[in-house]
């Protein structure tokens, strides 16, 4: 089985953006409203996640690293039915199986935290005391030290914690409701206040992205034959591409999707941007029946029921939003 863990980690843990993509949504999932992550050297020498969630109970600790451990999911349709992100059951085994990892945990009904350690392999089975106010630490250390050929493929340091803060951001894009912060060689690089309001929200994207991005956003908000889209849409006056300011979620799960794409694009294009390159920051959501989520861990997937209608409901709403805001000068 400790071999089945480091053949499966090849599949969830590909470089240090995968550990804390799982770590952050087993934090979501464990209803955390705030979640510190401190990451030293990319990720590859440090990667701790602390949550005020739930918590873990002494009794589970050694088990919550175990594979096919997991607490939540039964079957896929209870899994889409609960709206959780985590399932399976492997992602902290797999993690533990490339790294030291120390999992650390007070459920509020617990007096006592109490902690539970792995070194690659080597599981230790005694718990012992620790010290935590109520919810729980993923510490990893040392990510892929005992999987070389593994280790060969991460980049440089730079490449490593962009992807990394890549995940961070989507995360705390689709959860306005939960605080985030983010660290990286001890210096503060995200501190993110729960956002409730429009304006807290539109802070936090500024935050997160370009601020030029929110003083020529639009809100989107509209509603259609059971599809309901809101959030931002940027007026490209960046003459570069900026990839990296497109965000799609569909039901709060970010999405890449060719449907999703076209529409936006051919939205942009039709009103003033031609050449120019659309940021967006959208929410989707209709009722799950009508949208497969691929279940694969590290994919970002969605089927649409109704490809034609989807579409049609994209282009129309953000082709009238833009419509109403193109400057009269702008020769587009
Ligand atoms: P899954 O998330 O699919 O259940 P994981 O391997 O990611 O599997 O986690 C195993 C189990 O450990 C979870 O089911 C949950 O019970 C527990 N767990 C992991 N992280 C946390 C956390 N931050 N807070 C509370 N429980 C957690
Ligand atoms: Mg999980």
């Amino acid at each position: 089985p400790r071999l089945a863990n480091q053949i499966a980690a090849g599949e969830v843990v590909e470089r240090p953006a995968s550990v804390v993509k799982e770590l952050i949504e087993n934090s979501l999932d464990a209803g955390a409203t705030r979640i510190e992550i401190e990451i030293e050297q990319g990720g590859v020498k440090l990667i701790r996640v602390r949550d005020n969630g739930r918590g873990i109970p002494q009794d589970d600790l050694a088990l919550a690293l175990a594979r096919h451990a997991t607490s939540k999911v039964y079957s896929l349709d209870e899994l889409e039915a609960l709206g959780s992100l985590g399932f399976r059951g492997e992602a902290l085994a797999s993690v533990a199986s490339v790294s030291r990892l120390t999992l650390t945990s007070k459920p509020a009904n617990q007096s006592e935290a109490w902690q539970v350690q792995s070194h690659g392999r080597d599981m230790a089975t005694e718990l012992a005391p620790a010290a935590h106010t109520d919810g729980t630490t993923v510490e990893v250390r040392d990510l892929f030290f005992n999987t070389p050929a593994r280790r060969k493929f991460l980049r440089t340091e730079k490449t490593e914690f962009n992807h990394l803060e890549e995940v961070v951001k989507r995360q705390a894009l689709s959860r306005f409701d939960v605080a985030f912060s983010l660290r990286h060689n001890n210096r503060t690089i995200h501190s993110l206040r729960a956002a409730h309001t429009q304006a807290e929200q539109q802070r936090r994207i500024a935050q997160l992205l370009k601020p030029e991005f929110m003083t020529n956003a639009l809100v989107v908000e509209t509603e259609r034959a059971g599809l309901r889209m809101t959030g931002w849409v940027g007026l490209p006056t960046f003459s570069r591409s900026m990839p990296d300011m497109q965000y799609f979620f569909v039901n709060g799960r970010v999405v890449k999707d060719k449907v999703i794409g076209h529409a936006v694009k051919q939205a942009y294009r039709d009103v003033l941007y031609h050449g120019r390159h659309p940021c967006f920051v959208l929410f989707l959501e209709l009722d799950s029946s009508g949208v497969d989520v691929n279940v694969h861990p590290t994919k970002h997937e969605v089927r649409f029921r109704d490809q034609r209608l989807v579409h049609d409901f994209l282009f129309s709403q953000l082709h009238r939003a833009l419509a109403d805001v193109r400057p009269e000068n702008d020769v587009g």
